[in-house]
């Protein structure tokens, strides 16, 4: 197929291709990506990332029991027979001990993940302000926190405590979003974002790929994250969790994959992208192509409920791409975020 991107100066000067160009790269056919998108995308990501490649891992400090019902996941309790380990939040002392650790390794930043719609008690947000506060007082770990969705007052108390980034996903394009959840909205997430954003969080936003959607439903996704304009972007592709409504879902071949990295990095092209979930099962071999189709950055260790690659072996991907590992978010600081 005959297919020509604008040149890499025309789409940095504009801030990235539109959503119709976008839409005809998900029709391409295997060499004409490799041959018109890849060149271009990996090129975009050395002008504004050189050959750096960010790390981030996460730590889970409250896990499943969850009222949502979220088909992708193996947290809610909708969905009894999904295997998810079920542990209340962390005391604020063992975060802090969490985070200790995580700094001997040479991390940078310290990220916690909680199960659960928002925090569902006051005591919750008091351990969690705890724990920024002495992780902050006992370590200079550059603080993150997914917790579901926030209100205006208790972000607040968050940045108050000395919290940097703020992670939520949007998860899915605006119009699939009640395919796969029932219990809140889009818009509830989206508002999140933008009030997190408003308030001078860095923000992380991304979703899913894979869960049924469309290709016109991943454009969509693409410029609907556009709008918010998170700081980074964390792209996960479906990895079937037994027991959720999406158990036997494999809709993605590797090449999809490229092709949904590559359209994000060419519709925001400055904008951090790290491929997260689901990449080792859905990428396969193609994952040492995911940095040329303008991956800059990805997830280390383990997954929330699933096992990542060894971090071992991620590294070593890397050093064999000649890419560089610093640590997370805006490529600041080197060193190296490792899993905990
Ligand atoms: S994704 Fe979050 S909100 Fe949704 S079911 Fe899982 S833990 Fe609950």
């Amino acid at each position: 197929m005959n297919f020509t991107l604008p040149s890499l100066s025309k789409i940095l000067q504009k801030g990235g291709i539109g959503p119709d160009l976008a839409r005809q790269i998900l029709d391409l056919d295997e060499d004409s990506f490799f041959n018109s998108v890849l060149p271009i995308t990996k090129a975009l990501r050395e002008a504004v990332f050189q050959n750096e490649v960010s790390f981030c891992s996460i730590t889970n400090a409250k896990s499943g029991a969850c009222i949502e019902d979220c088909s992708f996941c193996a947290q809610s309790n909708a969905y009894k027979s999904a295997p998810s380990p079920v542990y209340a939040l962390m005391s604020a002392d063992k975060i802090l001990e969490k985070a200790k650790k995580k700094k001997k390794f040479g991390g940078t930043e310290f990220s916690i993940v909680t199960s659960g719609r928002g925090m569902s008690k006051a005591k919750e947000l008091d351990t969690m302000v705890d724990a920024i506060t002495k992780i902050r007082e006992q370590t200079d770990l550059e603080t993150c926190a997914s917790l579901g969705l926030m209100e205006e007052k208790d972000l607040r108390r968050l940045k108050d405590a000395g919290m940097i980034h703020y992670h939520h996903n949007i998860e899915t394009a605006r119009s699939y979003f009640p395919n796969i959840v029932t219990t809140h909205t889009w818009d509830e997430e989206a508002q999140t974002v933008r009030q997190a954003k408003a308030m001078g969080f860095e923000v992380c936003c991304g979703g899913i790929m894979g869960m049924g959607e469309n290709k016109d439903q991943r454009v969509e996704f693409t410029y609907q994250l556009k709008e918010l304009a998170p700081d980074s972007i964390p792209i996960n592709f479906l990895n079937p969790r037994p027991g959720t409504p999406l158990a036997d879902k494999h809709d993605l071949e590797p090449l999809d994959c490229l092709k949904i990295i590559a359209i994000l990095r060419l519709a925001m092209p400055k904008t951090e992208i790290f491929v997260c979930g689901g990449r080792e099962v859905n990428l396969k071999d193609y994952q040492r192509y995911m940095f040329d189709a303008g991956a800059s950055g990805t997830m280390l260790g383990n997954y929330l409920t699933t096992s990542g690659q060894a971090p071992q072996d991620d590294l070593t991907m890397i050093k064999e791409l000649g890419l560089k590992p610093v640590g997370p978010h805006g490529k600041k600081k080197a060193g190296l975020a490792a899993a905990v």
